[in-house]
């Protein structure tokens, strides 16, 4: 392999028991996006064995019926938007679904209906995040019948919305506006029997009062902080002392090393020129494999235990690094690379990677590309 992914699964397991004990809520882990980027098989073949785990949130029924192959006793939620064949195969499956409008549950009434079939849905209330989801008005539409979607082919399972504002700022106000709307909606409809969600990672960490029944755990279970004003809103609010643990590292193997004369370049646009004699090494990873290219001249990576900058630009499949300083361990094709972890004293983390290409840690890990290898340790 010349690169490949590790998980940890001691560390996703702590996350998580981390987000019972805090929350003492039972917990829909959020594993669309390949599992951020971690394997989606991999992670699932971790989190199974843990009871307080009631529910798996993914994007699609590509996603669910992954999930289903390797835990097939917990429930699924599939939250991303679905066309007229995706909806069947989720009615199909036994799947549960997002149903974001009046006009998209007379489609699932009608194909459940055809099919004989329970179509499991949770209404998705628009409270401001302007993403799928429908005016609180129309929810009481629903439920009060006046749409005329009541069927023996629809369940009705549950009902959530989505904070726009909490990652992003200290100053929740948004957020505290939002559940206001969601709360004044749940006082002029009967939901009993309906499980209630709103709260993702950095909702948890600071707002009990956004529990309702289950909780949406996504970045966090796999050691990252949503972002700096969640940790430092955290930390003001000192709840229980939590540790996050990164669940990820990312390896490669040395493939070349070359040493350059003074004012040789390196890479695509001749962006880097040597300052003097160097021995630069050359990595088979780039942005194809999800090392984003905005890292040109700006990351580093770990060889043998020692911090080496990328010089030139990210290639789509290769990167260049300096390893001159690299003296008492001096790097040979086939050495380890870290590109994301720890070796040594040294550390990287996709919290840094973010940074410096512009971006959030989501993203950072999120497109790390599927096909290369994850491995549970
Ligand atoms: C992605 C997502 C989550 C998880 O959010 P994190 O910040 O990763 O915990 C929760 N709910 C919905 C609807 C999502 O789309």
């Amino acid at each position: 392999m010349k690169t490949h992914i590790e998980i940890s699964a001691v560390n996703l397991v702590h996350n998580l028991k981390e987000f019972r004990k805090l929350s003492n809520c039972k917990i829909m882990f959020v594993v669309k996006a390949n599992a951020y980027g971690h394997g989606l098989k991999e992670v699932i073949s971790i989190s199974k064995e843990l009871p307080f785990i009631d529910y798996y949130a993914v994007d699609s029924v590509e996603e669910a019926l992954t999930v289903k192959s390797v835990d097939s006793k917990k429930n699924i939620l599939v939250i991303g938007w679905a066309d007229r064949d995706q909806l069947q195969e989720i009615i199909l499956n036994g799947f549960e679904m997002v149903v974001p409008s009046i006009d998209y549950l007379k489609e699932v009434k009608t194909l459940a209906k055809g099919l004989k079939r329970t179509a499991k849905v949770h209404l998705k209330v628009e409270t401001g995040t302007t993403r799928l989801g429908m005016p609180p008005a129309d929810v009481i539409k629903i439920l009060n019948g006046s749409t005329g979607n009541r069927s023996n082919y629809v369940k009705m399972v549950g009902i959530y919305s989505h904070f726009a504002n909490i990652e992003d700022t200290t100053d929740h106000s948004y957020a505290q506006y939002q559940l206001g709307l969601f709360n004044d909606l749940l006082e002029k409809i009967n939901h009993q029997n309906l499980l209630k969600h709103f709260s993702c990672s950095a909702s948890t960490l600071l707002f009990p009062k956004t529990y309702f029944d289950i909780v949406r755990i996504g970045i966090s279970a796999y050691g990252f902080w949503p972002s700096k004003p969640t940790y430092v809103s955290y930390i003001e609010k000192k709840r229980m002392p939590i540790e996050l643990k990164p669940v990820l590292s990312w390896y490669a193997k040395a493939a070349q090393v070359k040493t350059l004369e003074k004012d040789e370049p390196i890479g695509y646009g001749l962006t880097y020129r040597t300052f003097d004699r160097s021995k630069i090494l050359v990595v088979p990873v780039g942005y194809y494999d999800g090392y984003d290219r905005k890292l040109s001249n700006s990351s580093v990576i770990i060889v043998n235990g020692v911090k080496a900058p990328v010089r030139g630009r990210v290639c789509m499949n290769m990167i260049m690094a300096e390893v001159t300083h690299i003296r008492t361990n001096p790097v040979q094709p086939g050495d380890r690379v870290v590109l994301i972890g720890e070796e040594g004293r040294e550390k990287i983390t996709a919290d840094h990677l973010a940074e410096l290409s512009g971006t959030i840690n989501y993203e950072v890990v999120a497109r790390i590309n599927p096909l290369i290898p994850r491995i549970v340790i």
